[in-house]
């Protein structure tokens, strides 16, 4: 029972029940009220014109100027003649005496006491028969005449007028109501389809999505924008299940190491005191490879949130870079920074760009080789150029190196330490402050990096 309850009130609560019974109500009350005024205004009419007559009949009796008993009946006999049977007359004379129109007539005035009167229209009168008659009465100069008009025609329109109104709103009630489910039963059908897929997405592994309706178009725009949310979603959970996947993989490489080694100087650290050494300064390059990258892992976590950025002296900003590096910089190296070039955001994110291309260009070039810094700006765009005379990168790779925990061939960069993180980090860093990274060979030999920002950020 309790079930029972709770569906109902569930379907209560929907589209479909709602918008249904909002109908019904508007047109019930509509066609309620168009019946009563038909109605309404059909009473009165005939009212109106039942009193008319009445007048009209008073006043043909009063140019009779019928005086005596003889008069009256010739008056009232010509009256029923011209088929006006309808008209129960009675003259009551000064002298007394009553003249009866007709035996109909006769027995109405006999149970003239006994007439209820209707509390709207006093004028209309009831017979126990609950027969109508309109009443109107005149003084006349030698006596007083009743009239009663009979009602029953009338009051015959007036009920079928009324049953017929009854009918049309019964027939239109129920016609609406169907129209009005059916209507709203495909209005909120895609809405309960939608939500009957969303319930299923949430089990399915496969790449489901929703079915994006023709009508209506809200209910298509809906299931579009979802769709489009939940790719989005989906892409960036399994980038993140990649991420963890490789960052995992990347530290398990040197924590391997590590208890290798520690393994190696249990065992044989006391028989053989040689290994320590060589196993510690293992233990400490591979220690330090992993700080780097835990470090490096956390600035990219840390990349999603950007904060408040502020007017920045870049052309400062990258000297102060080149001189902190150009220290263990074996290269040659040649800067051209233009002076005095801004830019908003926040420092340690350009800081971070620079860094990492110039200590790459360091890396990745033979101790000899030559290094190039530059710094310019013109009314279109700011650049920061890194260029280096260095092994270079093949074009199959140039797209690739952006991407987190890359490194090209890994033979080629395994005697050179790095994670694969510190081209992702700039690329992110980059592209939030709305530039492009782009990389071109060098000839004979050696790769460029420019980094392009639109100047007024
Ligand atoms: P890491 O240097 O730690 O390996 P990066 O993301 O900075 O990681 O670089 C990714 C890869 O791109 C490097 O492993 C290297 O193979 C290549 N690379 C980056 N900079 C240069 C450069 N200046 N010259 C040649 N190759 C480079």
């Amino acid at each position: 029972m309790k079930k029972i309850r709770a569906a109902f009130q569930e379907r209560k609560n929907t589209t479909q029940f709602q918008l249904t019974i909002w109908f019904i109500g508007l047109l019930v009350s509509a066609v309620l009220i168009l019946s009563v005024l038909i109605i309404g205004i059909t009473i009165a009419e005939l009212y109106d014109s039942t009193e008319k007559q009445a007048v009209l009949l008073e006043d043909s009796l009063k140019r009779s100027e019928a005086e005596d008993e003889e008069d009256w009946e010739a008056v009232l006999t010509s009256y029923r003649t011209q088929d006006k049977s309808s008209y129960l007359i009675r003259v009551g004379l000064n002298s007394g005496a009553i003249i009866y129109s007709s035996e109909d007539a006769q027995e109405i005035y006999a149970e003239f006491p006994r007439l209820k009167q209707l509390f709207f229209l006093d004028q209309v009168l009831w017979t126990s028969e609950m027969e109508p008659y309109f009443y109107r009465s005149f003084e006349d100069g030698n006596g007083k005449v009743t009239m009663l008009v009979d009602m029953e025609d009338q009051f015959e329109v007036i009920g079928r007028i009324f049953s017929l109104t009854m009918l049309l709103t019964i027939v239109v009630i129920a016609v609406g109501s169907f129209v009005t489910y059916r209507f709203s039963k495909k209005l909120s059908g895609s809405l309960v389809v939608m939500n009957e897929e969303i319930t299923k997405l949430e089990s399915s592994v496969d790449e489901q999505v929703l079915t994006v309706p023709k009508t209506p178009q809200e209910v298509q725009n809906i299931s579009r924008s979802f769709n489009q949310l939940l790719n989005r979603q989906r892409l960036s959970l399994k980038r993140e299940q990649q991420f963890v996947t490789d960052a995992s993989h990347e530290l398990r490489t040197p924590l391997a190491a590590i208890r290798g080694h520690v393994n190696l100087i249990k065992r044989r650290g006391e028989k053989h005191p040689e290994v320590i050494p060589t196993s510690l300064s293992y233990i400490d390059k591979e220690s330090k490879r992993m700080e780097i990258l835990v470090n490096q892992l956390l600035t990219l976590g840390r990349l999603e949130n950007f904060g408040e950025g502020e007017r920045i002296d870049l052309s400062q900003l990258i000297q102060q870079t080149v001189d902190e590096l150009s220290v263990m910089m074996t290269q040659e190296l040649t800067v051209q920074i233009e002076a005095g070039i801004m830019i908003t955001g926040q420092k340690e994110h350009f800081y971070q760009i620079a860094r990492n291309l110039i200590e790459n260009a360091m890396k990745y070039t033979e101790k000899n080789g030559q290094i190039s810094i530059r710094l310019s700006s013109d009314a279109k765009q700011i650049y920061f150029a890194v260029e280096d005379s260095g092994m270079g990168i093949p074009d199959e790779a140039k797209e690739k190196v952006f991407e987190r925990f890359y490194r090209v061939d890994q033979s080629r960069s395994s005697e050179i330490a790095g994670t694969g993180i510190g081209l992702a980090i700039v690329k992110s860093l980059v592209e939030h402050y709305n530039g492009t990274i782009q990389i071109t060979d060098v000839q004979p030999e050696g790769t460029c990096f420019t980094v392009s920002f639109p100047p007024n950020t």
